[in-house]
């Protein structure tokens, strides 16, 4: 199918108050134009710098979110413009994100990024260092970060128990944390694999890649 009817089929799929995000990196610009012109507007990359250029050449009122693992060093490159990081996973980052964010008077909307899946390969912090975050002298001083809510992967397994039983555990930490900290209001789960789960497990932001744009190519 076209990327227009794949964007289609998830949106009509999808129910309110779940936010789809086009993942479209290794995509070109013409793919992502194809959903635009279909009136889609928010997309989410892992690179810093292939975000960069595709928010350079493509239209201003494009949302762009960081969905992969953030190098300090990258963050002046797009404080300037993104919409939501993905994956916070500490406090230093945090602290360079609000430096780079200071500089253009803005406020970076951020999730914590949960590790919930086994394998070592993903990213993320434990619960308690969340916490910890959330909690600290350095983040409630902040005026230019916000940590709106957590993120999360879920082993790439065809077991859906396992699957489920990670979404869960994410969602009844969003909650608790939500409860006491009323700046949360997102829950980012769900790839093109497992986002029907995370849904049903209580996402509100969907992360859908391969199945909008097909498989990417890393040749
Ligand atoms: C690539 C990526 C996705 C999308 O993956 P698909 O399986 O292609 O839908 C979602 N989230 C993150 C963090 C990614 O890096």
């Amino acid at each position: 199918m076209s990327i227009s009817g794949n964007i289609k089929k998830i949106k009509a799929e999808i129910p309110t108050g779940v936010t789809l995000i086009a993942i479209s990196k290794t995509k070109p610009e013409n793919d992502i134009l194809e959903a635009y012109d279909l009136g889609h507007r928010i997309f989410g990359e892992n690179k810093v710098q292939e975000m960069t250029e595709k928010w350079e050449n493509l239209p201003k009122d494009i949302k762009w979110h960081m969905v992969g693992h953030v190098q300090r060093n990258k963050v002046k490159y797009m404080a300037e413009f993104v919409d939501l990081i993905h994956a916070v996973d500490s406090l230093k980052l945090l602290k360079e994100i609000e430096k780079q964010a200071k500089k253009y008077d803005r406020t970076i909307p951020c999730l914590l990024q949960i590790k919930i899946a086994e394998e070592d390969t993903k990213y993320g912090i434990d619960v308690d260092k969340a916490e910890s975050i959330l909690k600290s002298d350095a983040y409630s001083q902040m005026t230019h970060v916000k940590i709106v809510g957590l993120m999360g992967m879920a082993t790439f397994t065809e077991k859906e128990e396992k699957i489920r039983k990670e979404f869960n555990f994410l969602k009844t930490t969003f909650e608790n944390l939500k409860s006491r900290y009323n700046s949360f209001s997102t829950l980012s789960m769900g790839m093109s694999g497992d986002y029907k789960i995370a849904i049903e497990c209580g996402s509100t932001m969907i992360r859908v890649g391969s199945s909008i744009f097909g498989e990417r190519n890393y040749n």
